[in-house]
């Protein structure tokens, strides 16, 4: 089964293809094809429908979307949906994944209640009338101050509780096993094998 992901990000795709267990993904752009889709949802599977949809208005076949961020309870839930642009407005600019993460203990300075969930949407469109939504999450704390090397964004931040560590100190891969994007996708690649009769792999092109 061929696969599109309504992306325009190669990292993203990559990840998702391994935590997908080998399913290939075709980017938009490995078409030619324009996509820019403005993510105006009021939440996480809002935006990845609105991603997947788009996509499926475009190509006709089967498409995947994600959409993930962080809320943080002391901040009422923010910044959820904003997680990647967090900081952007008073700034002016973009910031980078350290300018977010230490904006955030700013944020949180003083503050005693640091619990905080991680939440990915994926969305699956097989047909018109077929689509799949999974959400899930993973449940941790904004620690005091960063630490660890791997993974990305805010990981050197988020102490994941099943695991007991922060997640930028978890050796590479481990993450997956606790992370909101290695449970969605899990849950993901069970449907898409049962799609695929035999459990033949999507091609890239
Ligand atoms: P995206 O929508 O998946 O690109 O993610 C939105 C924002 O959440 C970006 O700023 C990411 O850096 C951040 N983010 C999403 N998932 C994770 C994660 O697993 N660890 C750290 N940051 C993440």
């Amino acid at each position: 089964m061929k696969l599109y992901f309504a992306s325009g990000n190669d990292h993203k795709r990559k990840e998702l293809s391994r935590l997908l267990g080998g399913y290939t993904l075709t980017l938009p752009s490995d078409e030619g094809i324009a996509f820019d889709v403005e993510e105006n949802g009021k939440d996480f599977i809002e935006n990845a429908t609105i991603k997947a949809e788009a996509l499926f208005r475009i190509v006709n076949a089967p498409v995947i979307a994600d959409d993930s961020g962080l809320m943080v309870k002391a901040l009422g839930g923010k910044p959820g949906i904003h997680t990647a642009r967090y900081g952007e407005e008073e700034a002016g600019r973009r910031l980078s994944d350290k300018e977010k993460y230490m904006l955030l203990l700013r944020n949180l300075e003083g503050e005693t209640d640091r619990r905080a969930t991680f939440v990915t949407a994926l969305c699956l469109i097989l047909s018109e009338d077929r689509r799949y939504i999974i959400q899930e999450s993973c449940e941790g704390e904004i620690a005091l101050s960063p630490s660890g090397a791997n993974g990305f964004g805010y990981d050197p931040v988020f102490f994941i509780k099943e695991a007991g560590c922060i997640s930028a100190d978890l050796p590479e891969g481990d993450k997956d096993i606790y992370s909101h994007r290695g449970k969605a996708a899990r849950l993901m690649k069970m449907l898409l094998d049962k799609e695929t009769e035999n459990g033949e792999k999507g091609t890239e092109n």
